[in-house]
């Protein structure tokens, strides 16, 4: 098959974007009952579920540490997730994206504050079109604000590709297939610091530059939909106020 074409004679991408348009996205927190803590989110067609759970006790027993606290996750993707049927067992891919999510996640959780204790982070991805670690680390970051975790900062993600020699923001899974470049970049916003950054393909140095600005710009707006999330689940309304 030939390679399709990505950019049109107008500018606009193979789902009608502009370079620098996000995806919908939608967000939600407080979705799972049998977790301390949980988040929905979806851009575009990925969906996903996180759910925290702890701190609790450290099992198994050798792994806790006298003072401070573990942190696991698992990044995981339902079989019906993909088109081509993923298989039951954890994969390479899922157990990296495991590693490189908790990593992130660390930057910005206290862990000092539970020594001893352990919280586990599961990311559901059960609809994937692209950018599901960036999607994923950013329900976490809620699912983890919901359980009630400390942490410092709230990490915002997205990732911007190169197609056709153009940068575009948020890359859809056609987009990543068939492009040149995919550059997941994730953002702890208030302590102004990239946390996650990885390069899949070719940029080069300038492109990396722009690329970045771009996603800040739109992690900004990512983070918007965050605290709004999070305002939806806690805001308490005034008494009276209530419709
Ligand atoms: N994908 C897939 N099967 C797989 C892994 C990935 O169909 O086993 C698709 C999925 O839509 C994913 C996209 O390829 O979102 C890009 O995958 P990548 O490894 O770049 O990670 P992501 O962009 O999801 O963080």
């Amino acid at each position: 098959m030939s390679k399709p074409k990505l950019i049109d004679e107008n500018g606009l991408r193979v789902d009608g974007r502009r370079p620098d348009e996000l995806r919908p996205i939608k967000m939600e927190v407080g979705v799972l009952e049998k977790t301390d803590g949980s988040a929905y989110i979806e851009v575009g067609g990925t969906r996903i579920y996180a759910g925290v759970i702890g701190p609790r006790e450290v099992h198994p027993k050798h792994l806790e540490l006298p003072d401070r606290g573990v942190l696991n996750c698992r990044y995981h993707m339902a079989s019906f997730s993909v088109d081509e049927r993923k298989p039951l067992g954890m994969t390479r891919r899922e157990i990296e994206l495991s590693k490189i999510l908790r990593e992130a996640l660390e930057t910005v959780v206290l862990l000092e504050e539970f020594p001893r204790m352990m919280v586990d982070i599961f990311v559901e991805v059960i609809q994937a079109d692209g950018g599901t670690r960036t999607a994923g680390i950013t329900a976490a970051s809620l699912a983890l604000a919901d359980a009630g975790i400390p942490m410092t900062d709230i990490i915002s993600a997205t990732a911007v590709g190169k197609v056709e020699g153009t940068l575009v923001l948020d890359i859809n899974e056609f987009e990543d297939k068939y492009g040149e470049a995919d550059m997941p970049v994730a953002v702890a916003p208030q302590l102004n610091s990239i946390v996650l950054l990885q390069l899949n393909g070719r940029m080069t140095v300038e492109e990396v530059e722009r690329g970045l600005e771009m996603a800040q710009a739109a992690i900004k707006k990512i983070r918007e939909i965050q605290v709004d999330a999070l305002k939806r689940r806690y805001r308490v309304e005034p008494e009276g106020l209530e419709a």
